[in-house]
């Protein structure tokens, strides 16, 4: 047994995710986590999303190692170096000129939620009002500004200050699938004694990755984007964890066809689970004075290396964006399968891309047992959701079909045997009814 006794007694009580996988790691290779008693993991979480690309991906490694050999800038605060104009010229090539996109970037410190609280800041700014909307079951970060847009009461709770300045409204299927959350935000926002200020911008996930894999509809981020321009608020996309191509393009809204004012990218934007936050800003809008929202980690050029690499290597053309889709049919008829199964089970699939959530009724901690035995059997997952409800199914995209599948027979294992615990059986119900 591994002694995790010195994390227990000297990590703070904060901690999280140690305590879902008890063990120690101390490898870890493309899709494989490997612990000190050189047991093997699938990995069906990829930090969250940050390893997108696997971990110590070898051609992102060595462009790494080649970049330290030559003693290449580490820390450059948010100076010009080869590293990060390479950067900017791979971003331009890769990602720009074949949108014909124009946006400027922003470099922030290396979290997700430095990148949030910028793009706040500035729409603010651009706009000079404070109000903010933002949705139900959204997750932005856990400081200030960013907290004041996450819905989580289990994140508000520990901010210790009043969260203020933000309209919370219905996301995208908040009330089921007959009701168009969009009319009641229309209507909010048309009528000058609904209580709602008017906003400097609206902020949004396509895919709510932490609330629950809520996915949003093309037509209603279409419609989304048209409200934006009709109250005159700008349209803030949080892509940073089901962007740099979760969901099957670089970003996610792409097929909504919509353009956003501001995107926030993080997680997997260095391609190599180091560092580094990006904020994208429609041209007009940059109206920052020099200097005037800083960092010292904004100049993490390991991750320049990286992120140029990834964009090089996966980006250049489409092959890596129709190989994920691919990769989404798969697990997403597995899991239909699996919950044709288990039709008494009461569970439901909903994702877009290699984020799919296996949804459970949400009693008994399910998805959360689901997920323990599944570590048992060796797959590291996470549940998501405001009562960890949704079985959070997130592989690298790069991930080989033979593990993901193996990963797929350990969820299927391990949903069965959470089940059977219930009394509920596989296949009672399967082709038309007949019991078997
Ligand atoms: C993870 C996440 C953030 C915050 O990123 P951190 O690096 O944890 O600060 C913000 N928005 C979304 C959508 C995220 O998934």
């Amino acid at each position: 047994m591994m002694d995790l006794k010195i994390f227990d007694r000297m990590e703070s009580e904060v901690r999280g995710y140690v305590r879902s996988f008890p063990v120690i790691f101390k490898q870890a290779r493309g899709s494989v986590l490997i612990d000190e008693d050189n047991k093997e993991y699938i990995d069906f979480f990829s930090g969250a999303g940050t390893l997108n690309y696997g971990h110590n991906n070898p051609i992102l490694k060595s462009k790494l190692i080649e970049y330290l050999d030559t003693d290449g800038l580490v820390h450059g605060l948010d100076m010009a170096t080869s590293a990060k104009k390479y950067f900017l010229e791979t971003v331009d090539r890769v990602l720009f000129k074949p949108r014909k996109w124009q946006y400027t970037l922003q470099f922030t410190g290396p979290t997700g939620t430095n990148a949030v609280e910028a793009a706040l800041k500035l729409a603010r700014q651009v706009k000079g009002r404070q109000n903010i909307i933002s949705f139900t079951h959204g997750f932005h970060g856990v400081s200030g500004g960013s907290l004041a847009v996450t819905a989580n009461s289990k994140f508000r709770n520990a901010a210790g200050v009043a969260l203020g300045n933000t309209s919370f409204m219905p996301f995208d299927g908040y009330f089921g699938p007959d009701a168009n959350t969009m009319d009641y935000l229309e209507r909010m926002l048309d009528d000058s004694s609904s209580g709602i200020d008017h906003p400097a911008a609206v902020i949004v996930e396509t895919v709510q990755g932490e609330g629950g894999v809520n996915v949003a509809t093309w037509r209603w981020l279409k419609d989304l984007e048209k409200l934006c321009r009709q109250h005159d608020m700008l349209l803030i996309v949080d892509d940073i964890q089901v962007g740099c191509g979760r969901t099957g393009s670089f970003f996610s809204f792409e097929s909504a066809g919509i353009q956003p004012d501001i995107i926030t990218l993080s997680k997997s934007l260095s391609g190599f689970g180091l560092p580094m936050s990006l904020v994208l800003i429609k041209p007009e809008l940059d109206i920052w004075k020099p200097g005037a929202h800083s960092g010292t980690f904004r100049g993490n050029n390991l991750a320049f290396v990286t992120a140029a690499q990834a964009l090089e290597s996966y980006w250049r053309d489409g092959a890596f964006a129709n190989d994920t889709r691919r990769k989404e049919r798969l697990v997403r008829d597995w899991l239909e399968n699996l919950v044709h199964s288990y039709p008494m089970a009461g569970m439901s699939v909903r994702g877009r891309g290699l984020i799919q959530g296996l949804v459970t009724p949400g009693d008994d901690d399910i998805a959360a047992r689901i997920a323990k035995k599944a570590f048992e059997h060796g797959v590291v997952i996470e549940t998501s959701g405001a009562n960890d409800e949704v079985l959070k199914v997130l592989p690298a995209l790069t991930i080989e079909d033979d593990l993901l599948l193996r990963g797929l027979e350990i969820i299927e294992r391990s949903v069965g045997e959470v089940l059977a615990g219930k009394g509920v059986s596989a296949h009672v119900l399967k082709f038309g009814g007949q019991a078997r």
